[in-house]
């Protein structure tokens, strides 16, 4: 184990840098999160978080706190635009998993992370308002620093500092902006009664022609619920890619106009949200190293992807287990660092290129392309719906979620 003299500096206390604290604290490795930001504000709409991710929150003791935020999702389905039903997969617990799937406001997620560290870690381990401005280091240590604060030296660096990463950008000064897939989203979050199961994740619809993803993430004690609402359109430009930048409905509302179901009514959704916000679809090319010495990257700062099928914030819960558990078992932290790299890097940086090519919404794109894009009378005559399961869990097993690969990752938090 790294000496416990010297506390692991963690640069930004997002979604992976809090659980790294969490899963580093569970090992008695003691860390310190610096944070930019200089106050926590309930920022972003909603998260999937998918057993996998859940599999980690749960060692770290965190489920029966997550079940009074989130809303525990049963099925994955899918409708074509005109509202027909393709197919409905069970989830979470639903599907046999060990651990439930919760569709969770990112803020939600993000506050049951922080008070669990500040309650056990205590509040002195987390600094507000320390804006990493870059990293050196040399045999002794690393020295982080900071825009108007005191640098600080330790052994190790983890740079969890997200999608716009300071520290990625001092190791790859030439990286450029981040690579636009051409679709723009807009989404928004929306109380009203449920729809379909109470705690369904839907898919409707295809890019080309209006998409809608609509799932709850909150449930209210009068029966009423918070539903998050996304789209994704072409579009040949896009703001910088910043969470709090809002939206306006008349730029994204045409394809919806008629969208309204017996199941659910889309426009009236819409029209219903507390707030919009748009962000483009990006990521970055992936590199072929995080680990620089000292320093390793982690979570969206070593692989930013594309943020749809709630990959982004598990592979960073993910990684925070992997690095705490390398910390744990091996006496050199540099090499530690490095074995982390080595068991997660190819993994991830295949995800990132399988949500460019292969969305989650793959078999609405099916269906799609086999009708024309008209209403179909009956499902079994365009397509075997066995086919479509299958291609379902191609993707999943790609993403790390399939039911085998869940089962074969260890839990060692
Ligand atoms: C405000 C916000 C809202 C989001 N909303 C959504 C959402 O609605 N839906 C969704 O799917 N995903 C959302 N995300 C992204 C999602 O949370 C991440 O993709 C995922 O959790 C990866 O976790 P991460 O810890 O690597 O990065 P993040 O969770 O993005 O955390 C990075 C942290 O580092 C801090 N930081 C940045 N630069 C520095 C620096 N130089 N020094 C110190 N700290 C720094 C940031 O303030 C942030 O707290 C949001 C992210 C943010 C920051």
């Amino acid at each position: 184990m790294i000496s416990t003299t010297s506390d692991i500096l963690i640069i930004g206390g997002g979604i992976g840098g809090l659980t790294l604290a969490l899963s580093l604290h569970k090992r008695g490795i003691p860390c310190q999160i610096f944070e930019a930001a200089p106050e926590i504000k309930p920022l972003g709409v909603g998260i999937n978080m998918m057993p996998h991710a859940i599999r980690v929150l749960t060692a770290l003791g965190l489920q029966p706190i997550l079940e009074n935020y989130g809303v525990e999702a049963k099925e994955f389905t899918f409708f074509n635009r005109h509202g027909q039903f393709i197919l409905s997969e069970p989830c979470g617990k639903y599907a046999g998993y060990e651990y439930p799937h919760f569709s969770i406001h990112r803020a939600d997620l993000h506050k049951v992370l922080f008070d669990a560290v500040t309650e056990r870690l205590g509040p002195e381990v987390i600094h507000l308002g320390h804006r990493c401005a870059g990293v050196e280091q040399d045999d002794d240590g690393v020295t982080v620093r900071f825009d108007g604060a005191e640098p600080r030296t330790e052994a190790i660096a983890i740079a969890v500092d997200g999608f716009h990463s300071a520290v990625r950008r001092q190791f790859y000064p030439d990286e450029g902006p981040p690579h636009f897939g051409g679709i723009n989203m807009w989404r928004g979050v929306t109380r009203r009664k449920p729809f379909l199961s109470g705690a369904s994740v839907t898919r409707i619809g295809t890019v080309a022609r209006g998409k809608m993803t609509i799932y709850p993430i909150r449930q209210f004690d009068d029966g009423t619920q918070l539903i998050n609402w996304s789209t994704e359109q072409p579009r040949d430009d896009h703001k910088p890619n910043d969470w709090a930048t809002p939206g306006r409905i008349e730029d994204f509302i045409e394809p919806f106009k008629d969208w309204s179901f017996d199941w659910l009514d889309v426009p009236d959704l819409i029209a219903g949200a507390e707030f919009i916000l748009e962000y483009p679809m990006v990521d970055r090319d992936p590199v072929d190293k995080w680990t620089h010495g000292r320093v390793t990257l982690l979570g969206d700062a070593a692989h930013p992807m594309y943020p749809r099928g709630g990959n982004g914030g598990a592979q960073a819960i993910l990684d925070a287990e992997v690095i705490a558990r390398f910390l744990d078992e091996m006496d050199d932290p540099q090499a530690a660092l490095q074995a982390y790299e080595d068991d997660r890097l190819a993994v991830t940086n295949n995800i990132v290129m399988t949500n460019r090519a292969q969305p989650p919404d793959v078999i609405i794109e099916k269906v799609e392309e086999l009708t024309g894009g008209e209403p179909f009378e009956r499902l079994e005559d365009v397509i075997d719906p066995a086919e479509l399961v299958a291609i379902s869990e191609s993707y999943k097993n790609t993403a790390g979620y399939s039911l085998t690969a869940v089962k074969r990752l260890e839990c060692s938090v």
